[in-house]
């Protein structure tokens, strides 16, 4: 068995891992404002704690763990949301255990678990190139090639959410302006509809779907201008890796439904394709929260 485990900046995700990839047992937990204030010990401490007890029922052979951010060598190079920078966790996780750590970025993660999913479904699909974003908060991503997860040696690379869409615009958190994510993640999407229909910031995703389906008329130019910025951005990696799968994940997945075909079309009918092709296969990422949590054993 693997434990899989998905760290975020308010919650964190632990799963046992059997051979197939299916997750047997599952745990989480939310951190508390407190606790936010000094978060490494807590995380720490609740793996240790947890592993600690699944290890009386399971014979553990690896931890993984998807990390909000850049890592490199088990090293925790840098979050945003996390304030962890420049930290060995996995050496203070498995000396304590006595278990191997590894660490990847969490999109990464989900990138892998999407994938090793749908080939599961159809091995077919084995030799694809499959570009996978995660659409929540921020924009994550990965590109499967050859069956393979692209790397970078210096750093992880590949941070899809990260190519510049607009020249001086948004001050994006990694300290650059006009970043991809700043226009095409759910976050910033659904931010400009709460301003619009004055809906509070703590408005969750299901509710404010229900508003939002009486009121579409009132937020289309919103809908028209964020379709617009994430086919820019989705168009300008399909020109770099002519991907034959795109899957997208994340918040995004649960209002995807509400665009209908227009990303698609938005895609194919805007001229911002090199080669010229109706045929972009657009999925719905299918793991969910489990994604995560497989994605950093694999
Ligand atoms: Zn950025």
């Amino acid at each position: 068995m693997k434990i899989g485990i998905d760290l975020g900046g308010s919650h964190i995700g632990l799963g046992v891992i059997n051979s197939d990839n299916n997750i047997l047992e599952n745990y989480e937990k939310d951190f508390t404002e407190e606790e936010k204030k000094d978060i490494l010990p807590v995380i720490e401490n609740y793996i240790i704690n947890m592993v600690n007890n699944i290890k009386k029922q399971y014979d553990i052979e690896e931890i993984g763990i998807a990390v909000p951010g850049v890592t490199k060598n088990g090293i925790i190079l840098r979050t945003i949301n996390l304030g962890i920078n420049n930290y060995n966790i996995s050496k203070k996780i498995s000396e304590n255990l006595h278990i191997p750590v590894k660490l990847r970025n969490d999109a990464k993660c989900a990138c892998l678990a999407e994938y090793a999913h749908m080939v599961k479904e159809d091995s077919s699909l084995k030799d694809i190139t499959m570009l996978f974003l995660t659409i929540g908060t921020g924009i994550g991503g990965g590109v499967i090639y050859n069956g393979k997860l692209l790397e970078g040696h210096m750093f992880e690379g590949y941070e899809l959410g990260h190519i510049v869409i607009k020249e001086n615009g948004i001050p994006c958190k990694c300290g650059k302006n006009g970043c991809f994510e700043k226009y095409g993640s759910i976050l910033e999407y659904k931010k400009k509809v709460k301003q619009r229909l004055n809906i509070p910031e703590n408005v969750n995703a299901d509710p404010l779907r229900e508003i939002m389906k009486a009121r579409r008329e009132e937020i289309a130019d919103i809908d028209n201008q964020y379709i617009s910025d994430l086919a820019l951005g989705i168009s300008n990696l399909i020109n770099i890796f002519e991907p034959d799968t795109i899957v997208l994940g994340g918040g995004y997945s649960h209002f995807s439904y509400m665009f209908g075909n227009s990303l698609k079309d938005a895609i194919v009918n805007s001229n911002l394709l090199f080669n010229k092709r109706n045929d972009i296969d657009l999925r719905i990422a299918k793991l969910g929260n489990d994604a995560g949590i497989i994605g950093s054993i694999l």
